[in-house]
């Protein structure tokens, strides 16, 4: 099965592009829900995270408690570090099961760290969606209620977007000016066909 990552900076819009891909047929495995999901229903990925956090990680119902966790991460990269090297490596295998379970020419891996988790590293092909830092800023504003400071926070964890640029195969601009679907339709043909010369 040909893998194709995509990924692109906080509010560039790649979710809203991986379901103009769905739309065409093709399935999307969203890294990032399915980490989450792990935490929850994995019992291996469940006890290492009890022992980087303690019992408190869940409550008694088992729910993961993301505030106390996230609350340990932004002030902690080491512990941010050690949390990717339990989610990374199992959503990797339920990546691989999956995609293995798919019928189509190629499959969709969105990542918002793609490049930053070096993933990217295991996919046929990698696309980077992009769009203006400002257009960003606002986008994530509106849709998540948020602010300018907290975004632009978001922003600085990320990788320049010059590095990104260096690391990917395919570009979709998501500027608003430029139209989104015919540049989804081109990709998936050439993907299509470098999917048949595989
Ligand atoms: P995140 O990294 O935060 O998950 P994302 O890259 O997946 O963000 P989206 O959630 O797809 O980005 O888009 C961010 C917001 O911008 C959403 O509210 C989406 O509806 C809107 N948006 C994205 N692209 C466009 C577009 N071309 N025209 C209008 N609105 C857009």
């Amino acid at each position: 099965m040909m893998k194709v990552g995509i990924t692109g900076g906080i509010g560039s819009g790649k979710t809203t592009i991986c379901k103009l891909f769905e739309l065409l047929g093709i399935p999307v495995f969203y890294a990032d829900t399915a980490g989450k999901e792990l935490m929850l229903s994995d019992l291996e990925v469940k006890k290492a995270v009890v022992n980087l956090f303690g019992e408190a990680a869940y409550s008694p119902n088992g729910n993961l408690d993301r505030k106390y966790i996230a609350d340990i991460v932004f002030k902690d990269d080491q512990k941010l570090k050690a949390l990717n090297a339990i989610i990374h490596p199992a959503v990797k295998d339920a990546f691989l099961l999956w995609s293995e379970q798919q019928n189509t020419p190629y499959v969709l891996k969105e990542a918002a760290l793609l490049f930053e988790s070096k993933s990217y590293l295991d996919n046929d092909y990698n696309i980077l969606v992009s769009s203006p830092t400002e257009l960003r800023i606002q986008r994530v504003i509106a849709r998540d209620q948020t602010s300018r400071e907290k975004v632009l926070e978001r922003i600085e964890k990320q990788l320049p977007e010059e590095e990104k640029q260096k690391l990917a195969d395919f570009f979709i601009l998501n500027n608003e000016e430029l139209h989104i679907i015919p540049q989804v339709l081109k990709l998936h043909h050439q993907l299509v066909l470098l999917a048949q010369q595989k």
